[in-house]
């Protein structure tokens, strides 16, 4: 149809939703939360989880490298440990102070004619916490967070449907938190140290959580929020992220560099260069009946 040419034309790709990341991705790298992060999850691992202080930061690398968060690595080879706790510890102590109003970034988010989702692996206060102290609430449809894809503390891993809960419900409680309960903790390093880690990765043991960079984990996301990776534009600083998302099919950002990589078919050196990059997302509001007609995921919204 005539209209649909023209609205293509003026679309490019098409999209309808916007999916951002969170973390050094919405806010700068600078601004210490990660740094802060990375000293949190060592202590916690020394102080809850009994952990040598000297083993602690290549035990951290194997595991985020492995699995895409420590959190993730840790129960794969055998840590059990509350979730909510592990959240309040990592987290609690952050410098948030850091994170400023940002009221340039609100506005060009708030005049953007598309959904917009913030997919993050951090649990929902963070986002939370984050978000407000950027002056950024209000600004996105939902929030997909660590809670959204792992709704239950679980030992084993499931893909019943049925255990998919929203940002909003409440979950069961977790069991409580018994470092004698982890009877047999598996030697990773001294597994990948052994002759071939290619072949070695292969052995590794399975995880229960779910998280980026997961293909599984993204695909998660997509069906909980309703999202068509081929109509949706991803943002992330994360290049390993950025990969698993174009292999599920998004349309990819990369922020925090100038320098595109494999994978991402843009890079931004600040998410606040959005509209220079991309000035055609503004386009959608000016074609009447052509722009955004979906249904707001109201369950996953936090209000
Ligand atoms: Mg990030």
């Amino acid at each position: 149809m005539e209209f649909e040419d023209r609205y293509r034309q003026v679309q490019g790709h098409n999209y309808d939703c916007l999916l951002f990341d969170l973390d050094d991705t919405l806010y700068p790298l600078s601004s210490g939360l990660a740094a802060g992060c990375r000293k949190n999850i060592e202590d916690y691992m020394h102080e809850k989880l009994g952990i040598e202080r000297s083993k602690i930061p290549e035990l951290c690398n194997v595991l985020y490298k492995n699995y895409g968060t420590t959190m993730a690595g840790l129960r794969a080879i055998g840590y059990d440990f509350d979730y909510d706790d592990y959240h309040s510890f990592v987290h609690g102590r952050l410098p948030y102070d850091n994170l400023k109003p940002d009221p340039v970034l609100r506005s060009l988010l708030l005049s953007l004619p598309l959904r917009k989702v913030i997919f993050t692996n951090a649990d929902k206060v963070h986002a939370s916490v984050a978000l407000n102290r950027l002056g950024l609430e209000g600004c996105f449809e939902g929030i997909i967070c660590f809670e959204t894809l792992n709704p239950i503390h679980k030992s084993t891993v499931s893909d019943d449907e049925d255990d998919i809960a929203f940002v909003g419900r409440k979950s069961p409680p977790c069991p409580p938190h018994n470092i004698s309960s982890n009877a047999k903790i598996f030697d990773i390093i001294g597994h990948l140290s052994q002759v071939n880690n290619n072949i070695n990765v292969i052995g590794l043991p399975k995880t229960p959580i779910v998280c980026k960079p997961s293909e599984a984990a993204i695909e998660k996301a997509l069906k909980i929020a309703n999202i068509s990776p081929q109509r949706t534009l991803f943002f992330e600083d994360s290049v390993r992220n950025i990969q698993a998302g174009k292999r599920v099919g998004l349309h990819t950002v990369l922020v925090g560099t100038s320098q595109r990589v494999k994978g991402a078919d843009y890079a931004l050196e600040r998410i606040h260069n959005i509209r220079e990059a991309l000035p055609e997302l503004w386009e959608a509001g000016k074609v009447p009946e052509a722009n955004y007609t979906g249904t707001p995921v109201e369950t996953f919204v936090i209000a």
